[in-house]
């Protein structure tokens, strides 16, 4: 397999933030930027040579991206699967077709890991208001979520009654859904894996993550639990790269429950938010190593060099004082600010995160903790 040297151009299904950061790695290396993204006013469009406004079932738009990158990846899953067989006709697509189908339906990512034997806390794929209602007369305490297009807790309904399942079931569309079993959560982590054409791994240190209602709060590595646990959920997170055979970098979230269980949350055939830090802290970051893995180029060191942390700056910030106090918050040592360039504040829209580098995972985290304090 020959490696896409620098000066090529890699496009990005997909210009959010998350485009946004691995296309400046890229230009950083060396490499060309197109983006395609239903958002005009895109993120990534800061960064690319191109941007095609187009949805993400949009056939011949896609295709015009693909003929004019020498490799295509995506920052979502949610791209139409003819689309992705579309771009895979005339150019590399990275990662392909096979992980994202299986990634970008709940029911099917969940039917899948379930079938492959990873561990998985109780889920039922519900047809019907009756479903779900018996899936909480079973289970108890449940959430129900969409099988497509949810993301930062979006698309979910947490249900305690078996009477609430009608509700829920209204809510989330009168669609099938994936109704999981509440579980009882001691600490959540990620693990990002890297992986080239050729089956070469990185495996990033589990990442430490905090949600509130449904959206990640804060995210912290090294992630201060037993070595034990960090090793099991790197292997874990290994073994499911290798079995669903992607190419470029797959997240796996974990709960770690009150029993001590590890359990597989769910993928993400991308750079996560749970591993912005990376930037900061790790040898090489995850945007770049998204660059070098599917360009075929050496995957780089996973190393931690500093602990560091990040805290999510969600549209309420700038709802609440506007400007927030920007100098106040970068007085923080080690602190950074990270925007992405979005007009239009919206109360729970991710409009960037704070980063800290610290002697260890407490300081660190403080140190950005007291930045975002200090910012509204
Ligand atoms: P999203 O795509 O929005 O990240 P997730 O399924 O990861 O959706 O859910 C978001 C968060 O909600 C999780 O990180 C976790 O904190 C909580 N959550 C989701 N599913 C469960 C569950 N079965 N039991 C307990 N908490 C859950
Ligand atoms: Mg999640």
């Amino acid at each position: 397999m020959t490696p896409i040297l620098p000066g090529a151009t890699i496009g990005f299904l997909g210009g959010g933030q998350l485009g946004r950061m691995t296309a400046f790695a890229a230009r950083s290396m060396g490499y060309d930027i197109q983006v395609l993204d239903p958002d005009a006013a895109c993120a990534a469009r800061a960064v690319a040579s191109r941007t095609i406004t187009a949805p993400f079932d949009d056939i011949a738009a896609a295709v015009e991206l693909a003929k004019s990158c020498d490799v295509v990846t995506l920052e979502i899953e949610q791209i139409h699967p003819d689309v992705l067989d579309a771009v895979a006709e005339h150019t590399a697509l990275r990662p392909g077709r096979a992980p994202v189908y299986i990634i970008q339906d709940r029911i099917r990512q969940k039917e899948w890991l379930h079938a492959q034997g990873f561990p998985l806390g109780a889920f039922v794929a519900a047809a019907s208001a009756a479903d779900v209602e018996a899936a909480v007369r079973e289970h108890g305490a449940c959430i129900a979520k969409s099988t497509h297009g949810g993301y930062d807790g979006r698309g979910q309904v947490r249900l305690r009654e078996p009477e609430q399942a009608a509700d829920a079931w209204e809510a989330l569309g009168g669609r099938t859904c994936l109704v999981e079993k509440m579980v009882s959560i001691d600490y959540e982590i990620s693990v990002m894996v890297a992986r080239r054409p050729g089956g070469e791994m990185a495996v990033y240190p589990p990442s430490r993550n905090h949600h509130t209602s449904g959206i990640l709060t804060w995210a912290v590595i090294p992630a201060v639990i037993a070595p034990e646990m960090s090793e099991k959920a790197q292997s874990l997170a290994s073994a499911i790269t290798e079995r669903i055979g992607i190419v470029g970098l797959l997240a796996v979230e974990c709960f770690v429950t009150t029993e001590g269980e590890l359990l597989v949350n769910e993928l993400a055939p991308r750079p996560h938010n749970t591993y912005h830090h990376s930037e900061r802290g790790l040898a090489t970051s995850q945007f770049e190593q998204l660059v070098r893995a599917v360009c075929d180029l050496p995957l780089g060191s996973t190393e931690v060099h500093a602990p560091s942390a990040i805290v999510n700056l969600l549209g309420e910030v700038w709802l609440q004082h506007e400007p927030p106090h920007t100098t106040h918050a970068l007085q923080v040592p080690g602190s950074r600010l990270h925007l992405y360039g979005k007009a239009g504040a919206r109360g729970g829209r991710k409009m960037g995160h704070l980063s800290a580098v610290g002697e260890s995972a407490q300081q660190a985290l403080g140190r950005v903790l007291e930045s975002y304090r200090r910012l509204s």
